[in-house]
């Protein structure tokens, strides 16, 4: 389960400029100040903007179409203005060659940018994006790594043990709410330690070092005894 922003790239301030327009088109509100979007899913986001901004005759469903129009549109530019994070092509095609793995997004984002996001970077094929979790879902991230692990194996029919990999404490506590592997990745904001202190069963630097990021991706249970800090390469 693969958060999208900061742990797989960076889509270089594309989503938040189309937000930010989307929201005075829908709403004629003049857009004021920019709560913090890291972790947090797109409905939780949008709950706030509004209250902050007074905004009380629209729903979150008329913003969001707009929204997806306006990323639409600029799709273009995510390849432009952002870039994967390092390693991730190679991780990412290295776990689909294992039939033992199914890849998807677990993401506050709304599917539609999900997908714009991912396909920017050629990757679409990589994820069933059928089976992720989506700031659609619910305002609380946990409930998405839930959607998605039942999607999953309502579609497969069979158990998985479910691997969240991102880079907030919201990813962190969203899997560990869930029984899942916390694999965190330092590449956002957030620093290794306190990942590491939220519970994350291993704090990776980044995603550069092929051999050891698979290696711990595709462990079959958590290390239980205490956080592992792998620092990025060059670090
Ligand atoms: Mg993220």
């Amino acid at each position: 389960m693969w958060d999208i922003d900061y742990t797989l790239l960076r889509g270089g301030g594309v989503a938040s400029s189309a937000w930010k327009a989307a929201f005075t088109e829908v709403t004629g509100v003049p857009w004021q100040d920019t709560p913090i979007f890291g972790g947090r899913t797109d409905t939780d986001i949008c709950a706030e903007v509004f209250a902050s901004h007074g905004v009380t005759d629209c729903t979150p469903e008329r913003f969001f179409a707009r929204y997806v129009e306006v990323v639409h549109e600029n799709r273009h530019e995510f390849a432009v203005q952002g870039a994967l994070m390092p390693g991730v092509r190679e991780v990412l095609t290295r776990l689909g060659d294992d039939p033992g793995v199914v890849q998807t997004l677990v993401t506050g984002n709304v599917p539609q940018v999900a997908a714009a996001k991912v396909a920017a970077f050629g990757l679409e094929g990589t994820f069933d994006a059928e089976v992720g979790g989506y700031g659609t879902d619910d305002s609380v991230r946990a409930t998405l790594v839930r959607r998605s692990l039942e999607r999953a194996e309502a579609k497969y029919g069979e158990r998985f043990l479910p691997v969240v990999v991102g880079d907030t404490v919201y990813d962190v506590t969203a899997a560990l709410a869930n029984g899942a592997v916390a694999i965190a990745v330092a590449t956002g904001a957030t620093p290794a330690d306190a990942l590491a202190a939220a519970g994350a069963h291993v704090v990776l630097g980044d995603l550069s070092d092929l051999e050891t990021t698979v290696r711990v991706l595709t462990a079959a249970t958590p290390p239980a005894s205490r956080s592992i800090e792998v620092p990025a390469a060059g670090a």
